[in-house]
Order: structure tokens, then C-alpha cells, then sequence
């Protein structure tokens, strides 16, 4: 039975048989590097095995179209918002096509669910969990009791955080420092929609949590970088509590460069459309692979020499002749499953493969190592035919 890591009651839980999983998408101005990499392919992985296992899931990702940052970034460059955030949302979906990734079964953008999210909105107003001020709508998260619950932070710690991660102490109109805008006045020249409070637009955790709500109804899996944990995460269950009641939080561990966070802000980027003209699509997912989704880790040309290295050697398998010579598999098998289904150990899972690579040789009848080495692979979304790549 599959066990994944929840970050809100820090146990590994049961994944139910029908899942729906809401994937925190991207800021479509600037994106596709190693790091969205590495949380885009392991969601991709985790829904390859549990189709395999005859799972079902409706897997949700979303643009996040409309931003402070998607703003920023077209009055620099003198394009349209829109344009900027269709050409970059195009970008990325290339770029994870290109790294082999399946796409999501909805793709949706925040813009394109503005009215759901105000509905959201005047509800939480009706509850007095939010109030309006100078046509600037915000949570009110001393009415919230739980929360907190997922970050485990302090009172004190949260606003630190917070303020690192965009919110705004100083707003005047703010009752208090942690309480979040759920919609505010869009300023002249901004994009803005009509709503009962003005003209405007909406807050970042408000998007997710009315798409969520739309397509799922009730999240089983929620995913995104560690990073989101607080205060995105932490203020999409303040605002629907119902939507993530039982949601599993897991959550993907930072990728390094330099000694640092892989980060826009930092520049220490590695873009995926780099690392595809060095490598090839399977030494990529499996440097990426080769660590566990919440173990942190650096890249370097040793961790994709390392990759490359792997891939070979559970590629030699298909130069392989099947002889008569009894072998039998099962043992790495199992022990492949039980890895997977441990809160989706993929580097351990990958050294069984290894294992298994290093024990078979032409002569030994590896007919169903070959089979089972052929369904490892498509759950890992490695392709056979690449092997000349590597
Ligand atoms: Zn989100």
C-alpha cells in the first residue's frame, strides 16, 4: 500500500484509491528551470505508479497568471501582461513535454476563475473571516483558529516568514500584520475585474483554493515546493478548510547550485533547456530521481555524470540474450515496490534497479527481469529506446 509523507500530521498516510491531486503551478514570467523540474517530475512519477497499481487521480496544475511579479516583469519588458504570461505558460509546457513529463488532466489559469473566486470571497465576509476596507478585501486570520497547523511556526516566526515570502506588514489597511489580501484595488493602469468591493484583482492563495475547490471538490494530495508551505499552503486551508479536510501534504524538497537555493532572485538558475543539450531526457529525470522528493540536494556535472552512469548500466539489460539458466528477479522486485510504496523512495528504488542490472548476464533466462525492467521503467517515465543517449 503506497504511504506518503503528510506534512500536517507528520505520519506517512495511505494514498486513497481514487486521489485528486492539486499541484501548485508556476508564475509564468520567467520559469522552467531545474528546480521546477524536480517537483514537475516527481508528481509525474507518482501518477505513473499509481496508474500502474490500477490507482485513479484527476491530476489539477494551475498558472498563476495574474501577479505582482507577472506585472513587474511586463512593465520592464514593455509587453502586455497577457502576452507575456501566454508566451512564458507556452514555455514551460514545452519545456516539461521536453523533459518527458505527461501533462495534467486540467491546466487551469487563476484568470480564468475570477468569478469562482469572488464567490469565495463574499462568502468568507458573510462569516466575518474577512473584511473589506477602501476596496481592498483581506483574511482575518485571528478568526482562524487552526492557523499555523501545517508550518508548525510560531506566532513570531510566521510574520518573518511571511514577509520574506511577499506579504505586507506596513498596509494601513491591514487590522492585523499576518491577515492576507484576498482581493485588492488594482492601480491605474493595472488589469482589473469587476467585483462588489472595486475594481481589482485577486490575492495568490485565493486562486489556488477556488480552482481546487471547482475541479476536486476535496484535495487528497496537495503538492508544490516546501517553500509554499508558509504562508501560501497555510492560508489556502484557512480559507476553505472543507477543500483540505484529510489533504496529504507533500511537499518538495529545495534543489541547490552554488551552495544555494536555485532561485530567480539568487540567479543561480540551471535552466532545463540547458541541461537537454548536454543530456539526455534520461540522465535528467534521473539525476532527479536519484533523490528522495523530500531529501534536499545540490547539482553539479557529478550528480548528472552519476545519472548517466545509472542509466547505462540498467540499460545493458536490453543488449542482453535471455539463455536457459534459471535467475530469479523477484526479490528486486519487491524490494522496488516496497520502496516506492515507502513514501516513493525513488534513489532506493533506482539502487534496486542497479542491483538487479548487476546480477543479470546473457545465458540466464532474464526473460521476466526484462519485463519487470521494462514496467520500472515507464513508471519512472525512462525510455528504452533513449539508452543510445545516455
Ligand atoms: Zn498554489
Amino acid at each position: 500500500m503506497l504511504r506518503l509523507y503528510n506534512a500536517m500530521t507528520q505520519k506517512k498516510e495511505p494514498v486513497p484509491e481514487r486521489a485528486g491531486i492539486y499541484v501548485c503551478g508556476i508564475t509564468p514570467y520567467n520559469v522552467a528551470h531545474l528546480g521546477h523540474a524536480s517537483l514537475y517530475v516527481f508528481y509525474d512519477v507518482l501518477i505513473r505508479y499509481l496508474h500502474s497499481i490500477g490507482r485513479r487521480t484527476l491530476y489539477v496544475q494551475n498558472v498563476t497568471d495574474i501577479d505582482d511579479d507577472v506585472l513587474k516583469k511586463a512593465k520592464e519588458t514593455g509587453k502586455d501582461w497577457r502576452q507575456l504570461g501566454n508566451e512564458n505558460t507556452r514555455y514551460f509546457l514545452t519545456q516539461m513535454d521536453a523533459v518527458g513529463n505527461e501533462r495534467p488532466d486540467i491546466y487551469c489559469r487563476a484568470t480564468d476563475h475570477v468569478p469562482e473566486m469572488i464567490r469565495i470571497i463574499a462568502d468568507l465576509i458573510g462569516k466575518s473571516m474577512a473584511y473589506e476596507i477602501n476596496g481592498h478585501v483581506y483574511f482575518s486570520v485571528s478568526g482562524f483558529r487552526g492557523f499555523g497547523k501545517l508550518s508548525k511556526l510560531k506566532k513570531n516566526e510566521m510574520l518573518a516568514v511571511a514577509n520574506e515570502r511577499g506579504n505586507n506588514p506596513d498596509d494601513k489597511n491591514k487590522k492585523n500584520p499576518m491577515d492576507f489580501v484576498l482581493w485588492q484595488r488594482s492601480a491605474e493602469g493595472e488589469p482589473s475585474w469587476d467585483s462588489p468591493w472595486s475594481k481589482g484583482r485577486p490575492g495568490w492563495h485565493i486562486e489556488c483554493t477556488a480552482m481546487a475547490r471547482k475541479y476536486l471538490k476535496n484535495v487528497a494530495i496537495h503538492g508544490g515546493g516546501g517553500d509554499l508551505a508558509f504562508p501560501h499552503h497555510e492560508c489556502e486551508i484557512a480559507q476553505c478548510p472543507a477543500v483540505y479536510h484529510g489533504t496529504i501534504w507533500a511537499h518538495q524538497a529545495m534543489v541547490f547550485y552554488q551552495g544555494r537555493k536555485m532561485s530567480k532572485s539568487l540567479g543561480n538558475l540551471v535552466m532545463v533547456e540547458d541541461l537537454l543539450k548536454k543530456y539526455s531526457v534520461n540522465a535528467v529525470r534521473m539525476a532527479i530521481l536519484l533523490h528522495h522528493y523530500r531529501e534536499e540536494w545540490e547539482f553539479s556535472e557529478a550528480e548528472m555524470r552519476k545519472a548517466a552512469e545509472l542509466g547505462k548500466k540498467l540499460n545493458s539489460i536490453w543488449d542482453m540474450q535471455s539463455g536457459t539458466a534459471p535467475f530469479d528477479s523477484s526479490s528486486y522486485e519487491k524490494d522496488f515496490f516496497a520502496l516506492l510504496d515507502d513514501d516513493m523512495q525513488t534513489g532506493a528504488a533506482l539502487q534496486a534497479l542497479r542491483k538487479l542490472s548487476e546480477a543479470v548476464s546473457s545465458g540466464k533466462n532474464i526473460s521476466s527481469a526484462k519485463a519487470f525492467m521494462t514496467r520500472a521503467f515507464n513508471i519512472l517515465g525512462i525510455r528504452p529506446e533513449w539508452q543510445g543517449d545516455f
